[in-house]
């Protein structure tokens, strides 16, 4: 029920960026790709803006979901530790140059978003990303590009929980990496009042998960938080 609700929110939300036929609006997809060189590995891959299954279609709305949030400011607090910055979108931007519309047999997998050539700050999307939701993807394209800066902010083997044994987790939160990077965003966007109450809620929920499952030390401070949290009358939360 609540991932009906935020579908129907998230449609809401973009919904003047597609014209009546459902395409997305060229001028709007233009200038973001402007800001970016797009790239393609083969002939095959779909750009066209009016399938929104399109890995175009995807990085369009992500871009632009990133940039309309503004500037997510926030109280320095456990999970808040200005690695990510105010704007989520600055952050993007200033470590991804170029972005890959990948329909190769590299996108088997769960990975649909990943990084590659460092020095050239790339990172690939799949054609199958457009199957995730946009906070989904958003929280994806950050991670993205904090393994994109000078330290590659590599993964550690889960040593347990839901991911135990894979290369998914960061050793600790406190290290920055780029798990931690996508918690402080999502806890950015669960603070901000501006926002949807349920796209904030999505954000909270995404990032308690996160702090559970990918950190193999416990992150300091998420017990107190969780306990915390678990005492105030939930409007509050
Ligand atoms: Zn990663």
């Amino acid at each position: 029920m609540l991932k009906f609700v935020v579908s129907i929110l998230l449609v809401f939300f973009y919904g003047s960026v597609y014209a009546e036929s459902s395409c997305l609006d060229t001028p709007t997809a233009h200038a973001l790709f402007a800001e970016f060189q797009i790239l393609k590995t083969t002939e095959k891959v779909n750009i066209d803006l009016c399938d929104q299954q399109s890995a175009a279609s995807t990085v369009i709305k992500t871009l632009l979901f990133l940039k309309e949030l503004g500037d997510l400011n926030a109280e320095q607090g456990p999970f808040i530790k200005n690695w990510l910055g105010a704007s989520p979108y600055v952050f993007f931007k200033s470590r991804v140059k170029k972005i890959v519309l990948d329909d190769s047999k590299d996108c088997v997998g769960l990975s649909q978003v990943w990084p590659s050539e460092r020095a050239q700050k790339v990172m690939h999307v799949c054609t199958k990303a457009s199957q995730y939701e946009v906070l989904t993807l958003a929280e994806a394209f950050v991670h993205e590009a904090r393994h994109l800066e000078t330290f590659m902010h590599n993964h550690a083997v889960c040593i347990t929980g839901e991911n135990y044994g894979r290369e998914s987790c960061d050793e600790s939160f406190e290290s920055g990496g780029a798990y931690a990077v996508g918690v402080e965003f999502l806890m950015r966007v669960h603070q901000s009042t501006q926002l949807d109450s349920r796209l904030r809620e999505q954000a909270h929920q995404m990032a308690l998960r996160a702090l559970r499952e990918r950190f193999n030390t416990t992150p300091s401070g998420l017990r107190t938080y969780v306990s915390l949290q678990e005492r105030r009358p939930k409007i509050l939360r």
